[in-house]
């Protein structure tokens, strides 16, 4: 059986290898080192997209923070 395409960009991520507890810092303010790394990942946006559809609740995915997911979240109902 095939895996699942639609995560291939994981493949290409570049928090491969890091310490995944940056990624779920304990507040929007402490979410800067994880911040660094997603601002230089090739595929970030896939990532946060992913994030955004699957509702997840924690952790720093595609350089967004939960909190800032939510509010993407609203705004585009908002526009929708
Ligand atoms: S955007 Fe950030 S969390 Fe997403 S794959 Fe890239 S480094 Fe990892």
């Amino acid at each position: 059986m095939d895996k699942p395409k639609t995560l291939g960009w994981r493949n290409k991520a570049a928090c491969r290898g890091v310490d995944p507890d940056i990624f779920y810092p304990v507040s929007d303010e402490e979410a800067e080192e994880a911040r660094a790394i997603c601002y230089g990942c090739q595929v970030r946006q896939a990532c946060l997209e992913w994030a955004i559809g699957n509702r997840e609740r924690d952790g720093v995915w595609g350089g967004a923070t939960e909190r800032e997911r939510r509010r993407m979240i609203r705004q585009r109902r908002r526009s929708a």
